[in-house]
């Protein structure tokens, strides 16, 4: 699933794609992609939209338009967003189109269906939960030792709710909790000061590089869960040090990765270096 890394891997490449361009044509094949307003309102209102911001909120793409609406885009499990420079026969797994003025087009594709794109005049109608952006002044240890006093769930879970942090998925908590050797399983609460300072700083950190490496592509069966607008692969799954490496030995100790289940995802730590 993109995650914070992705999607901002994923407006960085869309920006000069976009900017500028207009709109003046909407086709969607599947209506449940679009969560707000209905199909025919975005559809019409689609129309006339030139592209002139390009933002991210957590795993939101924010795609500012000229007349002051924003086109939200969450990719959810296998979204991608491609841009033609001419038309192009939707293949089975395109849902909507937009036609360009300059007779380009902007394909959204998604296999598994998941993703949802909304039309709005303010964004805050759709991101209103999402917790502190990791890289924001204010997402410090001191918000986070706030979040977790009273909290029993295990850390690993807390991290991904986007409510507590904005952006970070399984990935990313994997490999944050590695880095601030810190077992995934831990309580919230039982983490003290000295690891919460660490915690934040690694998520930080460990995004940072994902961001420089334009994001994780992971392959199952030849099946990318994720590429950028340009088809091209992200490159930090090879810099992974315990996500999805079970049984491998770890780069610090050489102790075998476990893979463990916490909050119904697969949790990869190593029980040597995160105790
Ligand atoms: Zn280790």
């Amino acid at each position: 699933m993109p995650e914070l890394p992705e999607v901002e891997t994923y407006v960085r490449d869309l920006a000069p794609l976009l900017q500028g361009r207009t709109v003046t044509g909407a086709t969607i094949f599947w209506p449940r992609i679009i969560a707000e307003p209905n199909v025919e309102q975005f559809m019409d209102a689609m129309i006339g939209q030139r592209f002139a911001t390009f933002g991210r909120r957590g795993k939101y793409m924010l795609l500012g338009m000229e007349s002051g609406d924003t086109l939200l885009i969450h990719l959810r499990m296998t979204g991608r967003v491609i841009v033609y420079a001419q038309p192009v026969t939707p293949d089975k797994h395109t849902h909507v189109v937009f036609d360009l003025a300059d007779g380009g087009q902007v394909h959204y594709q998604d296999s598994r269906k998941f993703g949802r794109l909304w039309l709005v005049t303010d964004p805050a109608f759709v991101l209103a939960k999402l917790g502190e952006e990791p890289f924001a002044a204010t997402f410090d240890a001191a918000y986070l030792v706030a979040k977790m006093a009273s909290r029993t769930t295990s850390i690993k879970a807390l991290l991904l709710d986007q409510s507590i942090i904005a952006g970070v998925g399984n990935i990313y908590a994997d490999e944050s909790l590695f880095l601030a050797g810190i077992h995934p399983a831990r309580p919230g609460n039982s983490l003290t000061q000295t690891e919460i300072e660490r915690l934040q700083l690694a998520v930080q950190t460990v995004l940072t590089r994902a961001i420089e490496q334009h994001g994780s592509s992971l392959g199952r069966s030849g099946i990318q869960n994720y590429a950028r607008p340009s088809g091209e692969f992200g490159g930090f799954q090879e810099e992974h040090k315990v996500f999805q490496r079970t049984g491998e030995p770890c780069i610090t100790c050489e102790q075998a990765i476990q893979r463990i289940v916490l909050a119904q995802r697969s949790t990869h730590f190593c029980p040597h270096c995160q105790q």
